[in-house]
């Protein structure tokens, strides 16, 4: 695969998380019933999306990483030792900035 295909995985990803981030969003905006007697469920709950707005997140910041990369190719060289990240390693993970070994190495 050529950049131009890591790029629209990457921004199709991108618009993806988006999406669902602002859809997470919306959800704790919505107002609570007082009545409600689940605390307990509703707790759980927040914390579920709390995780997912987290990972999500974290995941955008990356995408947003590799982007920059593309842009000034040096896409697919890992950002730790500089050596050419696996063909198999970027379609698995688009947006790793490090090869297995410094992968591994964290
Ligand atoms: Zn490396």
């Amino acid at each position: 695969m050529n950049v131009d295909s890591y790029e629209k995985i990457l921004r199709d990803r991108q618009r993806e998380l988006y999406r669902r981030l602002h859809k997470i969003e919306a959800d704790f905006e919505e107002p609570r019933n007082p009545d409600d007697d689940d605390r307990a469920t509703e707790r759980s709950n927040d914390e579920v999306l709390d995780e997912m707005g987290q990972a999500g997140q974290d995941e955008l910041r990356a995408i947003d990483a590799a982007l920059d990369r593309i842009a000034n190719g040096t896409f697919g060289i890992c950002v730790k030792c500089g050596r050419e990240i696996s063909p198999e390693r970027l379609k698995a993970v688009p947006y790793t900035p490090f090869c297995r070994g410094c992968a591994a190495a964290l």
